[in-house]
């Protein structure tokens, strides 16, 4: 039985041109930087939400992009039949002597003709769950079975092609990377491998300061990474909310260091961009300013959107604040009903609305339950802004 299952996305130009490739050299890892969003939900975006939203852009602002199979922790979906290309792996991030970096010569000139794509699923605290490694793991030792490669050369980054940071917890950590290629090694050969839960260790920091504990208010998330440098690696994005232990006095230029445990015990070290946490007493008071001001200056934004929770009641809730969401909803290309007149937008929240209110929330890393609330809300404005 195969490790994943074949869904095709249709032929378009933008995330499946339908052409040949060259053969399979090697198999490029990736991961999805969409913390929370599954296998099922990437190949959504990849075959109706990306092409949707392509398709209302200038041919500038387009972006072209794939990959072939998507992990997560309960399956792994091939969205591309593996002899066409996908666009995964011939990104420009630097130049050297006027040409694009390039790190792996076996896949030149362009690694889409000669690799396949395999992108691992990240969790909400942007790390990878032990069972989409596995599953990963499976499914690469079934790739380089069908197309006879080793798995210790013949698995690459994303990061060794084009020195995109991808899978940023394997270029933070290569290390995880070196286990995982071991790992599939071993399942080739039939033995039962288990993966270790592993927790990040690239940062190396040795001030011994107390801890304090804190709180981020990023809405957007903050980055941890593993120098003082937004240009460092990233380790994980840490939600609007998370709390985290702060070292005292441990901030230089900014930049101070943090401790965080996830939900399954895992802990991370990092360094982050201290204005975006708070302790939990700064961050009550400056919440009550910050309101006390927004109400004197607040300029209208171009999609005004409601406060409190709309969902779909009985009877309908209808009204001006419905048609607020739903029209904010359509210029971010979720429409309550597209090809319909208006596309849907008809101020009431009925199944159709819910449904575009859970499409959006899937693909942003929120729950998706097609509620309506404040958290839906603030992604919204974001993207918006
Ligand atoms: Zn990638």
């Amino acid at each position: 039985m195969s490790s994943f299952r074949n869904q095709y996305i249709d032929i378009n130009k933008w995330t499946r041109p339908g052409i040949k490739n060259n053969g399979v050299k090697k198999l490029a890892v990736h991961y999805t930087a969409n913390p929370g969003a599954s296998a099922a939900n990437h190949y959504r975006y990849f075959g109706q939400t990306l092409p949707a939203q392509n398709r209302n852009l200038s041919e500038k602002k387009q972006t072209f992009a794939s990959a072939h199979i998507f992990v997560d922790r309960i399956e792994a979906i091939c969205i591309i039949p593996l002899n066409e290309v996908a666009y995964h792996a011939n990104d420009v991030q630097q130049f050297v002597n006027g040409q694009p970096y390039r790190g792996v010569a076996a896949l030149k000139p362009n690694a889409n003709f000669l690799s396949i794509g395999v992108e691992l699923c990240i969790e909400k605290d942007g790390t990878f769950h032990p069972d989409t490694i596995a599953r990963a793991e499976q499914v690469c030792a079934e790739l380089c079975k069908m197309y006879k490669l080793d798995p210790i050369n013949d698995i690459v980054r994303h990061y060794d092609i084009t020195h995109k940071i991808c899978p940023a917890p394997w270029v933070s950590r290569s290390q995880g990377f070196t286990d995982f290629k071991a790992r599939v090694n071993k399942r080739m050969a039939g033995t039962v491998v288990t993966v270790p839960v592993v927790s990040n260790s690239a940062v190396t920091h040795t001030d011994t300061g107390r801890f304090i504990k804190n709180t981020v208010v990023a809405k957007d998330g903050l980055v941890l990474r593993t120098q003082r440098s937004a240009g460092s690696s990233m380790v994980l994005t840490l939600p609007n909310g998370t709390i985290v232990k702060y070292q005292l006095g441990s901030t230089v230029k900014g930049w101070g260091y943090i401790e965080y445990t996830n939900s399954k015990g895992q802990t991370f070290h990092g360094y982050v961009n201290v204005s975006y946490i708070k302790s939990d007493n700064e961050l009550k008071s400056s919440g009550k300013k910050k309101a006390a001001v927004k109400s004197k200056t607040s300029n209208k934004p171009k999609f005004p959107l409601p406060d409190g929770v709309f969902k779909v009641t009985n009877p309908l809730t209808r009204g001006a604040a419905v048609k607020q969401i739903q029209s904010a909803l359509a210029a971010l290309y979720f429409y309550p009903d597209k090809g319909a007149p208006n596309n849907g937008i008809d101020s009431v929240y009925g199944p159709k609305t819910a449904n575009a209110v859970k499409r959006f929330q899937l693909m942003n890393g929120l729950t998706s339950d097609g509620i309506y609330g404040q958290e839906t809300r603030h992604k919204i404005l974001h993207l918006l802004r």
